[in-house]
């Protein structure tokens, strides 16, 4: 029998990678998303799989269809859902605190009644402002709960502390991926993350927005790679948090004049006040990963960004009027 999974989320940028690699893997995928940042686009290529892929429309905060349960039992539940950009964080604060805490619950209740394991897509926001770095998971963070981030980096915390509860309890087989930045095809250009706003403005020759001094670091993981690193951490036996990032480390500015460098448009920079809380280092120590996983990254930033310049090049010419989203802007 193929595995069944389902992954809540689905129909976003990371989870239509993660639903296409487990069709290819053999299984069958029903997808969970309300849409809220999702896109139907991302998920036309699925259609080759046939009835092997499904979607239902729902918000998981609310309680699941009974249809859902119907189609059981699965094997897998992954929850990729949750707004997930510093953009969504002024908007839609009380819906991402509901999403990560009432809406996990339901993910893990599902779970539980289907004897399934259930993974969680936490977040390197855990850390906070990291006053360690590079950051492993025995490091338990520096968050402001009020700050402008406290309503996903909580989210995030009270959805690790949910999943390790129901382990604890009930042992639910939990999974816990610290993911860090993740970009590639299907970002969507106005989702107001770094590389889709960069690339948006630069392939528009409009100036750069550079929050801060630009000296604020990230470090850039392909998405099949961390696709596959949620599959890897779905078949081990980790119920501890494992990191998921690519260990390359690039500050803002650093990112800035690789784009201009890539679209050949030698844009201006516009520097803009560091929105509150902004982490100023962040790279994952990813020895855990290794260890128990045998995961690493291994697409590279240079080929992963001239993969995503095809993208963000094709996605500006379906529609033009595709801006990038500036926090304080919006
Ligand atoms: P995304 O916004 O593209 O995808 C999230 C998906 O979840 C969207 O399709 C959205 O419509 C759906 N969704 C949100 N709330 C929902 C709800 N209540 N019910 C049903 N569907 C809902 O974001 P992404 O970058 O693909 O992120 C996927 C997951 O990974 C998120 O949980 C995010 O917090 C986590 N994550 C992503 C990154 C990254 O760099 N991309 C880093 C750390 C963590
Ligand atoms: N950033 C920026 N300009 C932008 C978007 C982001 O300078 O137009 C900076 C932001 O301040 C942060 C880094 O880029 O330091 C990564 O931001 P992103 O929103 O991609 O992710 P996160 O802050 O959640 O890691």
């Amino acid at each position: 029998m193929p595995k069944r999974a389902v992954v809540a989320g689905g129909a976003g940028f990371v989870g239509s990678h993660l639903c296409e690699l487990l069709l290819d893997q053999g299984y069958d995928v029903i997808a969970i998303d309300c849409f809220v940042t999702g896109r139907e686009e991302n998920l036309k290529g699925l259609a080759r799989f046939g009835s092997k892929f499904k979607l239902i429309r729902h918000d998981i905060t609310q309680p699941l269809p009974p249809s859902l349960d119907a189609e059981g039992p699965f094997d897998e539940v992954y929850n990729l859902a949750s707004p997930a950009s510093p953009v969504d964080f002024d908007t839609m604060p009380i819906f991402i605190m509901r999403t990560g805490s009432e809406g996990h619950r339901n993910m893990l209740e599902f779970g539980r009644r289907h004897g399934a394991r259930v993974l969680f897509a936490s977040s390197s926001e855990v850390y906070g402002d990291a006053e360690k770095h590079p950051q492993d998971e025995s490091y338990s963070g520096n968050v402001n709960p009020i700050g402008h981030r406290g309503c996903y980096d909580e989210a995030k915390r009270y959805g690790e502390a949910l999943s390790q509860s129901y382990w604890r309890e009930f042992k639910v087989p939990i999974r816990i991926a610290r993911i860090f930045n993740t970009y590639g095809p299907r970002m969507r250009p106005d989702d107001g993350r770094i590389i889709p706003n960069f690339f948006t403005q630069a392939l528009k020759k409009q100036p750069l927005t550079v929050y801060g001094d630009g000296t604020q670091t990230r470090s850039f993981c392909f998405v099949t790679d961390l696709a596959r690193g949620l599959y890897l951490l779905m078949r081990s036996q980790e119920t501890r948090p494992v990191n998921l990032g690519n260990p390359t480390e690039r500050s803002v500015l650093e990112m800035a004049e690789t784009i201009k460098r890539l679209t050949g448009n030698a844009v201006p920079l516009k520097r803009l006040p560091l929105p509150e809380n902004d982490p100023k280092l962040r790279r994952p120590d990813t020895t855990r990963a290794w260890e128990t996983l045998a995961w690493k990254p291994e697409i590279d930033l240079d080929t992963g960004l001239a993969l995503s310049l095809d993208y963000f090049k094709s996605e500006l010419a379906r529609d033009p009027s595709i801006e990038a989203s500036v926090i304080g802007k919006t």
